[in-house]
């Protein structure tokens, strides 16, 4: 069964809660699959995660995923968010590693008493109850990746360690999900990889999330965003149409599913989910 999901992250502000809440309530009544909270680089953020994807649990109809990364957290620490997630009845965590906060292409150093790689929480997350465990897949390679080898062994030993499906990076060419795919069933895993869609709607937008995520913005998307940089409906109607086409193409390849990234605004996620639903056939509830 074809699975569909959105993405959220942790607002700072309350105009940001408000704009969280109000994509929240448009997107309901879709009955995703599940919706996921990102997990932030420290602090105050990281409370916001947990209370966000707690009041999902207690005040929505949807099954909230939470990120959760071992960036500066001890093993003890990891083990309390974990229980006050299965306190709160979410049994559903992306479980990552993190970048180094400040600096994401910085180097990596571990928390003293906790892990250095995702496959480590993995473990953990297993060992604590019955959860159900998603992990980062890279279209194009984990930048800290030197050879595919490595990367797709790395892949699946979080995949044995007891993940259950995982959401890719954002990405912008079908081939780049294909090859992943391709290349973690031949090394003997089969667990769902879904892949992430972000509607790339703003030239600068995305040209500041594909530097950070290393993922390839084709040229001629990036010149028809550039060429609509002052229209903003354009720019809209662009990435909408480029994202729906992606996503056509990555379910007659037989993806899994679609995981949208929101930003926290409902708009050209619903638009794209309206035009895939239509394409299949199916009339969307908004
Ligand atoms: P890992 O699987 O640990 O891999 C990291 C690197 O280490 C890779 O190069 C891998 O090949 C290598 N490696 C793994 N195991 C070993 C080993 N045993 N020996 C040697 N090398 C090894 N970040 C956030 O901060 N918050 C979020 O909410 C968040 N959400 C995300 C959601 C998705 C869908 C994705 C794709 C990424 C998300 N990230 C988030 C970013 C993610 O934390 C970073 O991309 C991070 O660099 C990689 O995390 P990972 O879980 O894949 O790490």
């Amino acid at each position: 069964m074809t699975t569909f999901s959105f993405e959220f992250f942790p607002p700072k502000t309350a105009k940001g809660e408000h704009s969280l809440w109000r994509a929240i309530r448009r997107i309901e009544p879709l009955r995703p699959d599940f919706v996921s909270v990102t997990y932030g680089a420290g602090g105050s953020s990281r409370d916001r995660t947990v209370a966000v994807t707690r009041r999902i649990a207690a005040e929505t109809t949807l099954r909230p995923v939470a990120h959760l990364t071992a960036v500066g957290h001890s093993v003890a620490e990891l083990r309390h968010i974990i229980g006050q997630y299965a306190d709160a009845g979410i049994r559903d965590v992306l479980v990552l590693r993190g970048d180094p906060p400040g600096d994401p292409k910085g180097p990596w150093t571990p928390h003293p008493q906790g892990f250095r790689y995702a496959c480590e929480l993995v473990e953990l997350v297993r060992s604590l109850g019955d959860f159900r465990i998603g992990v980062a897949a890279f279209p194009e390679r984990h930048p800290r990746s030197r050879t595919w080898e490595e990367d797709i062994g790395h892949f699946v030993a979080k995949c044995r360690a007891g993940a259950d499906y995982a959401i890719t990076q954002m990405f912008f060419r079908v081939e780049d999900y294909l090859r992943l795919r391709d290349r973690v069933a031949a090394a003997g895993c089969d667990i769902p990889i879904i892949p992430e869609i972000m509607p790339a709607t703003g030239h600068r937008q995305i040209a500041r999330f594909a530097e950070l995520s290393d993922a390839t913005f084709p040229a001629d998307l990036a010149d028809r965003l550039y060429a609509a940089r002052e229209d903003a409906g354009a720019g809209h109607r662009i990435g909408v149409e480029y994202a729906t086409a992606m996503a056509g193409r990555l379910l007659e390849q037989g993806a899994p599913g679609l995981h949208y990234i929101t930003l926290n605004q409902s708009t050209a996620a619903l638009d794209i989910h309206r035009n895939v639903l239509a394409a299949l056939g199916t009339r969307c509830p908004v």
